[in-house]
């Protein structure tokens, strides 16, 4: 302990560079530090720092976060628990900036609403590792060795004393935050045999701050309480027993005016996939693991997707069995991201109005009579629907205000009525038209979708090295990955809502580049291999050195990363099985 304050000490007045000579492990009282990464300069990313505190000393016993069964949500929770309150002791404690670039900051990554599996946190039986980033300080670009003391001396024991300490937080928060996530989990297992796709407690609050902040809606909020048809009561390990709108599975349809809260709804299921912290009004919301948001994205690339189910016939007798495109249009994105999700396994597609093709999603019986049936590419989602459901088991919520089309196809349909859910299924049968004899006379002669089973990307396009220099990975933002000389844009991939994500997103395609790329059958196998380890291992064996900046994503996503490469060659086979 005594040698740091000496280094330091010595250091003072140095230039920037002599920092490098503290990095290292460290004993202190109660923890040990351990000095990862020493930033270059003080304008650098700040250095990386672990704390461990022994959980002796931290004092949480195995009780309060193992679970009886091997799945480990429990102790993700509360990592997830220790990363917020180190945040808010160092926001509440620490100096903050001084001196010149980064000096002096301390930070932990954390997650926003939702609770994600990170490596900022971990909590095993015999300690408690925080990984945090400190700015090192300095005057110009001259070490400021007594700062550096000060923070590493007065202010790291102190909050650490106050955030990883047992005998200092709220049992009760950590109870609630523990069990809300328990409960979540448990009612997302038990939709399946409900036969649901998603569920909506009574009392949840849907709406959020803004189009930009993903916090409740703080005033004027009006809590979602399902129409008596469609209630469902679930049993929760915590919670007991409580009732709120099953959707089944099946198709449903939700309509209502513009502005009753259609959309807000959908989001709601886009984030059901996760886990939400207590307060934040979806915390007994959920739906299927494998919901998949598709929308319409014009100008993404395409590589060797067979979006034949969906278009056919394009002007000049263009292959739409293996299709690729670096340019797509908006009736070519959505098919094509429909067809990558089921690809996936995805057996909930969310769809909503606002971010679909029009062409994509339906065509009247007025525009068939104009433009006949062989000069249409597009065979539009509303007839292909129903045979995704009764043939492949895929289910779909649509957010459709503005056509009556789908109520021919609908198994529910909800109308959003002043944010309330209206169940308005047997009026929109009676107002079923039945199809034209033209229109079933196509249908019938639809051939049948088939599903792409053995589509992978070739080596060169996961290779992220630039030519002679080194491996190159890295997300700008929440929705701009860097990989090797890609670029990735995600800002259309809804359901990407951590830059912890994004990052890791980079790193688990170079790991399945490395591991299953060339042995996996498909893609998707190979993803699945790889969600395997990561579940099992932990996030660290994707990164070559020692960090805490990441956030487990969904397999979903990484596709989505991975379809999104420009140029990329991929191999395909054109299954005849469906
Ligand atoms: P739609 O998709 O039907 O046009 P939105 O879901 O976009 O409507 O909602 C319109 C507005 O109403 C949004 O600003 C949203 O935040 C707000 N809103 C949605 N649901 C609720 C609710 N339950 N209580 C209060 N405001 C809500
Ligand atoms: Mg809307």
């Amino acid at each position: 302990m005594e040698q740091l304050k000496q280094l330091l000490r010595q250091i003072h007045g140095k230039g920037y560079k002599a920092y490098k000579n503290i990095k290292g492990q460290y004993q202190f009282p109660g923890f040990t530090l351990n000095i990862d990464h020493v930033q270059g300069d003080p304008f650098a990313a700040p250095s990386r720092i672990s704390i461990t505190v022994p959980m002796r000393h931290a004092g949480f016993s195995e009780e309060l976060w193992e679970s009886t069964d091997s799945n480990p949500i429990r102790r993700i929770a509360l990592e997830d628990f220790l990363a917020r309150a180190l945040k808010h002791t160092i926001h509440k404690t620490i100096k903050g900036c001084r001196g010149s670039g980064c000096s002096g900051i301390i930070t932990i990554e954390t997650s926003g609403q939702q609770i994600l599996i990170r490596n900022a946190m971990i909590v095993t039986a015999q300690s408690i590792e925080a990984r945090i980033v400190m700015g090192l300080p300095a005057d110009g670009r001259r070490v400021a060795g007594i700062q550096a003391q000060q923070m590493f001396y007065d202010e790291l024991p102190i909050i650490i004393e106050k955030a990883l300490y047992a005998k200092n937080l709220s049992v009760a928060d950590i109870q609630t935050h523990l069990n809300t996530a328990e409960d979540q989990d448990a009612l997302r297992h038990q939709l399946k045999q409900h036969k649901l796709v998603a569920f909506i407690a009574n009392g949840a609050n849907l709406p959020r701050s803004s189009g930009i902040d993903d916090t409740p809606l703080a005033t004027g909020a009006i809590t979602f309480q399902s129409p008596p048809s469609l209630q469902q009561t679930i049993q929760l390990p915590h919670a007991g027993t409580i009732t709120g709108m099953g959707i089944p599975e099946g198709i449903t349809l939700i309509v209502g005016g513009g502005f009753h809260g259609k959309s807000t709804l959908l989001h709601a299921l886009e984030h059901g996939p996760y886990n939400h912290i207590p307060g934040d009004g979806r915390e007994q919301v959920a739906s299927r693991d494998s919901a998949v948001k598709v929308r319409a994205e014009d100008g993404r690339a395409i590589s060797n997707v067979n979006i034949s189910p969906f278009i056919d016939r394009l002007p000049f007798g263009r292959n739409t069995q293996q299709f690729s495109t670096e340019n797509a249009s908006g009736s070519t994105s959505q098919a094509a991201n429909i067809i990558e999700a089921l690809e996936c396994g995805a057996e909930l597609l969310l769809i909503d109005e606002d971010t679909s093709a029009t062409n994509f999603m339906i065509r009247d019986e007025r525009m068939q009579a104009l433009v006949s049936h062989d000069k249409e590419p597009i065979t539009p989602l509303v007839f292909r629907i129903r045979e995704l459901y009764e043939k492949h088991g895929v289910s779909t919520v649509i957010v459709m205000g503005g056509s009556g089309d789908y109520f021919d196809i609908a198994d529910t349909t909800i109308m959003m009525d002043a944010y309330q859910p209206k169940d308005v299924t047997q009026e929109a049968r009676s107002l079923v038209r039945g199809l034209s004899a033209q229109l079933s006379g196509q249908l019938n002669n639809l051939p049948p979708f088939q599903r792409t089973t053995t589509r992978k990307p070739g080596m060169e396009s996961l290779n992220p090295s630039r030519k002679n220099r080194d491996v190159s990975i890295d997300a700008k933002d929440l929705n701009t990955l860097f990989y090797g000389t890609h670029r990735i844009d995600l800002s259309q991939v809804e359901q990407l809502i951590d830059i912890g994500q994004t990052r890791c997103i980079g790193l688990m395609i170079h790991y399945y580049a490395n591991h299953y790329a060339d042995s996996a059958p498909s893609l998707a196998e190979g993803l699945k291999q790889l969600m395997l380890q990561a579940q099992c291992k932990n996030l660290d064996i994707f990164s070559p050195y020692k960090v805490g900046n990441l956030a487990m994503p969904r397999k979903y996503e990484i596709a989505a990363a991975i379809n999104r490469i420009r140029n990329s060659d991929w191999n395909s086979e054109y299954s005849a099985t469906p």
